[in-house]
């Protein structure tokens, strides 16, 4: 059976008190995640120390960091490479938000990567897809996400494979207020799982969480996490208020 999540995206907020705050709001409040559930803090770099140290002993709870450099060490000044992650005990790193495709021209080949050396240090990739508004206008969102998938996930082997988490990301729904319909959120991952079952068969597909993620707010959260492949979601803006997460982790299934 493959988790289900609750991620939050602090992107570029928050001071260190103000986080630190916020993870305690959280894990205070009566939300024991179940077996199969695993609620995930994406923080900026200067706190994964500071929210892994605030999480330790937690079960199923854990700190991602929002990006990590696609070389394995030297001369990168600024960088943070996946060793630095994993001597923090972090185990999480979000790859190819829309936000480092756009702003830092991020390519899936780059992606890519990134992906092999997380894995190759044990720490999950939640891979992070989407088509920006023109291509969605276009009716081309399908072709657009797949060759996405293709170009960053398809040198994996099925064992690789089965070790990441994937974020579907509509950008036009990013921090837009504009949230994919439930129905649309399905088709696009009912297609994600099959052009990954394709590839690797529908076993290893199934096994694969597939998140939401783009204006998830309290309110929505469940309808949307109600769909038979949205396994959870990708959350910015409502994961920087304890009360809205916590709500949005409650209707995890
Ligand atoms: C995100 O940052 O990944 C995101 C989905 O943001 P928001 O929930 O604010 O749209």
């Amino acid at each position: 059976m493959r988790k289900q999540i609750a991620a939050a995206n602090w992107k570029m907020n928050l001071t260190v008190q103000q986080a630190e705050q916020l993870l305690k709001d959280v894990i205070s409040a009566d939300v024991q995640p179940g077996e199969n559930q695993e609620i995930v803090f994406a923080v900026p770099f200067p706190y994964l120390d500071m929210a892994n140290n605030l999480l330790a002993g937690k079960s199923n709870f854990s700190i991602a960091a929002q990006n990590v450099y696609h070389k394995i060490s030297g001369a990168y000044t600024g960088e943070v490479s996946v060793d630095m992650l994993y001597s923090l005990g972090i185990r999480y790193c979000l790859v190819g938000h829309s936000e480092r495709r756009e702003y830092f021209k991020e390519t899936n080949h780059e992606l890519a990567e990134k992906i092999n050396l997380l894995l190759l240090q044990q720490v999950t990739p939640v891979f992070c897809c989407g088509e920006p508004l023109d291509i969605r206008e276009a009716g081309e969102q399908n072709k657009h996400v797949e060759t996405q998938l293709i170009e960053s996930l398809f040198l994996l082997s099925s064992e690789q494979i089965v070790k990441i988490v994937i974020a579907y990301e509509p950008v036009w729904a990013i921090g837009s207020g504009k949230t994919a319909t439930t129905q649309e959120a399905q088709d696009m991952h009912a297609y994600i799982r099959s052009v990954l079952a394709d590839k690797y068969g529908k076993d290893i597909a199934d096994l694969i969480s597939i998140l939401y993620g783009g204006s998830v707010k309290a309110g929505n959260a469940k309808e949307l996490f109600s769909s038979p492949d949205v396994d959870g979601g990708l959350v910015g803006g409502a994961s920087l208020m304890a009360q809205d997460f916590i709500q949005i982790i409650k209707v995890l299934k």
